[in-house]
């Protein structure tokens, strides 16, 4: 692409500004400027993001899993813009405002049933998906003590889960680069073995045999716990490892049996990214509490909304403030954030966007098939809007890298942007995550970007060129 001179001196200057003053998240920042090219946004436009060098990268990775229908989506920003001249906060103790109320109305009409059980019906708003965690672990352990039950302090939570990097979502959380080093502070939290399909040759009795260990902790911590917590579906963070749902319709009776909160981090699956609205509707089951964040605004402010049961919110009343919920954020149910995931709503309603992701998630599928057959592949899976391609780990008696820009992951990263797409791998998976909006063209040029990441991925770090920037 061809780029005005005048105008890559205006990305290079952004990006010393930001390097002088910035501390990036999740970034190693030795990584930068040369093995990692920070790229400088312009702006972003559908699956587009514009750097302000005027080149434009497909968002693969829907920019964290946040962006449903692109970006800078005019009627979402229309309705913030408006709600902005209107109310832009206010305190939500004591207070209350209409972008608040629509917006628990409408997450509570479209949240997951299950015939036979009483619906969620209460909103708790927090202001991102950590925080909804924390406000859902602190509400379990909470109702069981109101209920005069001391003894119940622990969670159960799925080897290979991810919750958010708060000091109790990390607790409950198990990927091991993140939670490393900051384990002596954490909570003991019991991990059942996670029901992943991976490698498995029928998934279905994976799912069953994980739900066999489930039981068998939830026997032997009998009286202890006062909660489990998983991400249905697709363990994203950990590899975006999926598993059967026979293993959600098990937990769910088990947590039943077991008088223990079935807490659903859809956080990241929420709002049809694995093909229906919500994850849980492929198991037909209905959690206690279902925390949910990231793609609730369509991507474009922080919010997260915590649903409870009406026995989780009756646990809670009393003469006393102690036994009260006295969580709360100085931005819990911020107007904006409402208004634009009421937005956002609407448009996944009006423009039929789950049934049209069918035809989409169809054609990353045929786009990824090849893939398989690919030397260096151990895996192509897909849940809806969600498709992961697993390399086989890299040999372990191969040297590590001399030089941090070497590394595998960054070799495949930098390789997929050279192509003109933003795929960020975890690990040894390659995934595509993209906004709803793409289109065939940026469908082709994620393969091809792809292609060259495997590719890039299968050079052997020794006999590597010094890496070329983009
Ligand atoms: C991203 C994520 C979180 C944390 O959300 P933040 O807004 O990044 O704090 C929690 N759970 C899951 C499943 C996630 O993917």
């Amino acid at each position: 692409m061809n780029t005005h001179p005048a105008m890559i001196n205006d990305a290079d200057r952004w990006r010393s500004r930001d390097l002088a003053v910035l501390w990036h998240p999740c970034t190693q920042m030795r990584e930068h400027p040369d093995a990692l090219p920070l790229w400088p946004v312009a702006r972003g436009e559908g699956a587009w993001l514009i750097g302000h060098d005027g080149r434009r990268l497909v968002d693969g990775v829907s920019s964290w899993w946040t962006n449903l229908h692109g970006h800078a989506e005019p009627r979402i920003a229309e309705a913030i813009a408006r709600q902005a001249r209107t109310l832009e906060q206010v305190i939500l103790a004591g207070f209350s405002h209409a972008p608040a109320v629509e917006l628990a109305e409408r997450l509570l009409a479209i949240a997951p049933r299950e015939p036979g059980r009483a619906p969620l019906s209460k909103v708790f708003y927090a202001d991102n998906g950590s925080a909804g965690v924390e406000v859902a672990l602190k509400m379990a352990f909470h109702w069981h003590r109101n209920r005069g039950d001391r003894g119940r302090s622990k969670f159960v939570a799925l080897s290979n889960g991810y919750h958010g990097e708060t000091i109790g979502a990390l607790a409950v959380g198990d990927v091991p680069l993140y939670r490393r080093v900051y384990a002596p502070l954490l909570m003991d939290a019991l991990f059942a073995p996670s029901p992943d399909a991976f490698g498995a040759d029928d998934a279905e009795q994976r799912a069953e045999e994980a739900a066999d260990a489930l039981a068998g902790l939830l026997d032997a911590h009998a009286g202890e716990i006062c909660a489990l917590i998983l991400e249905p579906l697709v363990q994203c963070a950990g590899g975006m490892r999926m598993h059967h749902p026979a293993y959600l319709r098990r937990a769910r009776a088990l947590c039943d049996a077991h008088g223990i909160f079935l807490i659903a981090d859809e956080i990241a699956t929420g709002f049809g990214r694995t093909g229906t609205l919500f994850a849980c509707e492929q198991a037909g089951i209905q959690p206690d509490l279902l925390c949910l964040s990231k793609g609730l605004t369509g991507g474009f402010l922080p919010l997260c909304a915590v649903l409870a049961t009406q026995t989780i919110y009756d646990g809670f009343l009393d003469d006393s403030r102690e036994r009260a919920f006295l969580h709360s954020h100085s931005y819990s149910g911020n107007p904006l954030a409402c208004a634009a995931a009421l937005a956002s709503l609407e448009i996944l309603e009006n423009d039929d966007t789950i049934a049209r992701n069918r035809v989409t998630a169809a054609k990353m599928a045929a786009l990824a098939a090849p893939f398989a057959s690919h030397p260096a592949v151990a895996d192509v899976r897909q849940s809806g809007m969600i498709l992961a391609i697993e390399l086989h780990p890299e040999p372990s008696e191969r040297p590590a890298p001399r030089d941090i820009a070497d590394k595998r992951v960054l070799r495949m990263y930098r390789a997929a942007l050279a192509h003109g797409v933003l795929l960020r791998p975890l690990g040894d998976v390659l995934y595509w995550m993209p906004p709803y909006c793409i289109d065939d063209a940026q469908l082709e040029l994620m393969a091809d970007a792809t292609r060259a990441a495997i590719q890039a991925a299968h050079i052997d770090a020794a006999d590597q060129e010094p890496p070329a920037c983009v």
